[in-house]
């Protein structure tokens, strides 16, 4: 695993209890439901649980970040549980060793767009480019609503997220992944799901004037560049934890 270019001794629960508070703070997830990990390892991941004193993805600390293996299992403080649908970040990490971190949401405008069976079209250009190039190269849903508890089902999900960087769950949320670092690759996850959940209020508006929901044309898509992580990941993420820091609850991170 060497060669993903990451450091399976260097943990990052900060970024993981971070990122949660994040999709608090931007609305893409609601009160205690959602969750957010990072690889440690070819066989371990750090993952936000809950434990006896969950509070929601707000007010997440460091604590609520725990390792455990691939197969759900670890040293983990007694009262605190892996989330149920822990087999979302397995399958995927099993099955794409490259992906270093992986985050689940519910946010509304997606859910909403999903099961009205809006299409996932670049409707936009240059007013958000990441979401724009997500959508131009493909943003696979999966038809099913099931709480995804079960291997089988993460398996299914997982074949139709496919070699893509996000998938939406129909009637349910969403799911990004990110690669590389896994610091990185979790703000790289986030980044991806908050223009997922840009798209979706987009789509959502257009649909409410009665406008039909056209893609912008080739010719512009092939005039957005390729912003770089640079600015895509890393000024967005620097971003995301300055308003998470100044609009949340203002809690210790560490408990
Ligand atoms: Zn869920």
């Amino acid at each position: 695993m060497g060669e993903a270019g990451w450091s399976p001794t260097k943990p990052c629960e900060n970024a993981s209890a971070v990122a949660c508070r994040v999709l608090a703070v931007t609305g893409l997830v609601e009160h205690i439901l959602g969750h957010v990990s990072a690889r440690t390892g070819p066989d371990g991941l750090l993952v936000r649980g809950r434990g006896p004193a969950e509070r929601g993805l707000a007010f997440t600390v460091v604590d609520d970040v725990r390792q455990v293996s691939l197969d759900g299992t670890g040293t983990v403080p007694s009262g605190w549980k892996t989330p149920s649908e822990l087999p979302i970040h397995t399958e995927i990490m099993r099955s794409r060793p490259e992906v270093t971190a992986v985050v689940h949401a519910h946010p509304p405008a997606v859910v909403a767009a999903s099961v009205a069976d809006l299409p996932w079209l670049p409707l936009t250009g240059a007013y958000d480019i990441p979401a724009a190039r997500l959508a131009h190269d493909g943003i696979p849903v999966w038809p099913r609503s099931a709480l995804i508890r079960r291997r089988d089902l993460a398996e299914e999900m997982t074949a139709t997220l496919g070699d893509r960087p996000v998938v939406v769950l129909r009637g349910h949320g969403l799911v990004a992944v990110g690669t590389g670092d896994p610091a990185h690759a979790v703000a790289e996850a986030v980044t991806r799901a908050v223009a997922v959940d840009s798209l979706a209020r987009t789509m959502l508006a257009v649909t409410a004037t009665g406008a039909p929901l056209r893609p912008v044309p080739d010719e512009d898509i092939d005039e957005l560049p390729d912003l770089g992580p640079a600015f895509t990941v890393t000024s967005m993420w620097r971003h995301l934890t300055t308003r998470a820091e100044h609009e949340g609850p203002g809690t210790p991170l560490r408990a």
